[in-house]
């Protein structure tokens, strides 16, 4: 019997257990936590269940593609919560955005705001995203092309519209800058300017306006909490507790891998689902160099500050609130999954995205110093009273409790990284060495991780 070690139970390390299980492999999944869901996990304080990263779901089509594909119905493991009003940036300086998942609630709001050449503009601009996101969507569910491969699909105004950065598409439309802002939040969050960002992001206001954002019912994390469930149920090993030390590499083949505690453990393929930077430069042994040089130099993206909190909270706080201070300074998150979630009254998450060169540099003093003074600030404070924080990371933290590459959640997703694509599924200096998780896949939400897992085992022909 063929048999497989995937190394990580994230989101896209038990989609491709599952995949390989279903196609007769033994799978054995070896996860250095001592719980399977990787970044995508959640944790309970005082029967309160919170999300340790991810808040929403942006592509709801996505997660039930990569749920189909292993023969299930999302609906069935996971209860989504529509949100209604998505979002709500707010800042010093202008107007709130509030974005809604219905466009004319929306656009009514950006009328009074900011005049009604902003509606309509608003309106052509989600209209033009969602026309462009249906003819790329196929490609979101196939192993990276490029824009140029595009063009060979003769999708060329679909190529062209990549090759330019989100920036340029808002300021294209005749957007303000607040609204600008507010479309492009999800560059803000990853602590990225808004010219650096890819043009894909332009595609969330059509995806928000049309199937809409989501919650679920007890947090994200129901997700992997279900994808290991399911692996289980298919008779794959996951062995929790359990960091893999070396990848062992004869010339072009993997032989199996060793774990920290020293056992060897051979297979005919390894997955990784560790991130792709660390499985070239930590993990594969013997290393190969060229590689190594070149996936370190890639940018990286932080994890960020979080506080979790339970509190008193005003009933107009909503589930997702934006902050942007100006100044120089990275916006900051407040999710309340109590406004959409019964399951979770008053149970909130402050947010404040880094820099990754500067959380490095500043270390965790700098870190933590960032966290007391967020948990200071007065823009959240007056809608929420009475507040214990249970529980709090600093990227060191997240760093340290994920296995991560230099404490980053992934390689970045600028402009430029999505057009030159991410870690190919494929290693390139071994046959049997598949890679997943979110450095492979353009983009890095639950779905496209949970998409990964299924595409790197499509790559092996074994
Ligand atoms: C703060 C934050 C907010 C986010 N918000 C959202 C959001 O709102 N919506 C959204 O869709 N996505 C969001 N994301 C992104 C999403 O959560 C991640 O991209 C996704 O969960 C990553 O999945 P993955 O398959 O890459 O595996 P990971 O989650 O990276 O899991 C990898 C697993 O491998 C294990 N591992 C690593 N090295 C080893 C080793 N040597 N041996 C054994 N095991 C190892 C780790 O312990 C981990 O469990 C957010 C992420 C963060 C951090």
């Amino acid at each position: 019997m063929t048999t497989a070690i995937v190394v990580g139970a994230g989101v896209g390390g038990l989609t491709a257990a599952i995949t390989l299980a279903d196609r007769g492999v033994r799978v054995t999944v070896l996860e250095a936590r001592d719980t399977a869901g990787g970044l995508a996990g959640g944790f309970d304080v005082d029967g309160r269940s919170h999300d340790g990263g991810p808040y929403i779901l942006l592509d709801r089509p996505g997660l039930e593609w990569a749920f189909e594909q292993i023969g299930e119905r999302l609906v069935d493991h996971v209860d989504p919560i529509p949100l209604d009003e998505v979002y709500r940036v707010r800042r010093p300086d202008a107007p709130d955005v509030v974005i809604f998942k219905d466009v004319e609630r929306t656009t009514e709001g950006l009328d009074r705001a900011f005049g009604g050449s902003t509606a309509d503009r608003y309106r052509a601009f989600v209209r033009q995203m969602a026309r462009i996101y249906e003819r790329l969507e196929p490609f979101q569910r196939s192993p990276f092309a490029g824009a140029k491969g595009l063009l060979r699909e003769g999708l060329v105004r679909e190529g062209l519209f990549l090759l330019r950065g989100l920036d340029a598409h808002l300021r294209n439309a005749g957007l303000p800058e607040p609204v600008r802002d507010a479309l492009g939040i999800w560059t803000h969050i990853a602590g990225q300017p808004l010219d650096k960002a890819p043009a894909p992001l332009a595609f969330v206001p059509a995806l928000v306006h049309g199937v809409g954002a989501y919650s679920a019912k007890g947090g994200i994390r129901r997700i992997p909490e279900a994808l290991a469930r399911i692996a289980e149920a298919r008779g794959v090993e996951v062995r929790l507790s359990t960091p893999v030390a070396r990848i062992v590499r004869d010339r072009r083949r993997v032989l199996g891998v060793e774990t920290a505690s020293g056992e060897r453990l051979d297979a005919d393929l390894v997955v990784s689902n560790a991130p792709g930077v660390a499985t070239y430069a930590r993990l594969l042994d013997p290393p190969v160099g060229e590689l190594v040089r070149r996936t370190t130099r890639l940018p990286l993206q932080s994890p960020g500050v979080a506080a979790y909190l339970h509190a008193e909270v005003a009933p107009d706080v909503p589930f997702l609130q934006f902050w942007l201070p100006g100044g120089g300074e990275h916006c900051r998150v407040l999710v309340h999954a109590g406004a959409v979630d019964d399951t979770r009254p008053g149970t909130l998450r402050l947010v404040a995205p880094t820099d990754h060169a500067w959380a490095e540099r500043e270390g965790r003093g700098g870190q933590r110093a960032l966290l007391d003074r967020m948990l200071e600030e007065p823009w959240w404070r007056d809608a929420v009273t009475g507040f214990d924080v249970v529980a709090s990371r600093v990227p060191v933290e997240w760093g340290q409790e994920f296995h991560l590459w230099r404490d980053s959640m992934n390689p970045t997703m600028t402009a430029e990284f999505m057009r030159r694509g991410r870690l190919a599924h494929r290693s390139p200096v071994a046959d049997n060495l598949l890679l997943c998780g979110s450095s492979t896949h353009p983009g890095q939400w639950v779905s496209f991780c949970a998409v990964s897992g299924i595409l790197a085992v499509r790559q092996w022909p074994g």
